[in-house]
């Protein structure tokens, strides 16, 4: 049965849980993480949606940083979470990110206009599109070498594979579409 961590340090945590446990379905276990003591016994992790400045800062309080970007699982990375993984935040010195993918992110990409909005988004590997929940979300810019791109709008790139890892500019944990969800377990053979 797979084991899923769920970073609760801050941000959309309880969402993130809900949607492993549906996407896992009773055999598999989904349990929240704050320090980087058993972070190795969980196939794979989420890094959740929320301030990315806030998440950071907490992270390295907690130890993480290193652990983090030393972890050989999955991680599945939301909004946030994205700007976390990223090798380069863009237009922003506040923090360094993990550099798990090799990708630039632009925080806060659509504006104060359109802070949250809803898009029906064409993506690989999906028959039909993705309904998605954009929250003050930001884009990817850039993406290095062998980094599958999933789907894009005009803005920038906005899912993102690699390796065992998925990253989203918008929130698969809401909504209760979890095909997102199950690809990333196929890949961890769960
Ligand atoms: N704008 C936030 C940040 O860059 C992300 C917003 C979100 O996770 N919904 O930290």
């Amino acid at each position: 049965a797979g084991k899923i961590g769920v970073l609760a340090l801050q941000g959309d945590v309880s969402e993130h849980v809900s949607a492993f446990q549906n996407a896992l379905g009773s055999s598999g276990e989904v349990s929240l993480f704050r320090d980087a003591s058993d972070i190795n016994r969980f196939d794979g992790i989420a890094l959740p949606g929320g301030e990315s400045t806030t998440i950071m800062r907490l992270i390295q309080k907690a130890g993480m940083f290193r652990p983090l970007q030393q972890y050989e699982g999955g991680i599945f990375a939301t909004c946030a979470g994205m700007v976390l993984l990223s090798s380069e935040v863009q237009d922003d010195s506040l923090f360094e990110p993990l550099g798990v993918m090799d990708m630039t992110v632009k925080r806060n990409a659509f504006g104060r206009q359109r802070e949250s909005f809803e898009a029906d988004i064409e993506c690989r590997g999906l028959d039909t599109p993705f309904h998605a929940l954009f929250i003050r979300a930001p884009v990817v810019t850039r993406v290095g070498y062998g980094t599958e791109v999933l789907a894009s709008l005009p803005q920038g790139y906005v899912a993102i594979r690699h390796d065992l890892h998925m990253a989203f500019s918008f929130h698969p944990e809401l909504g209760g579409d979890l095909r997102f969800h199950r690809l990333f377990l196929e890949r961890l053979g769960l």
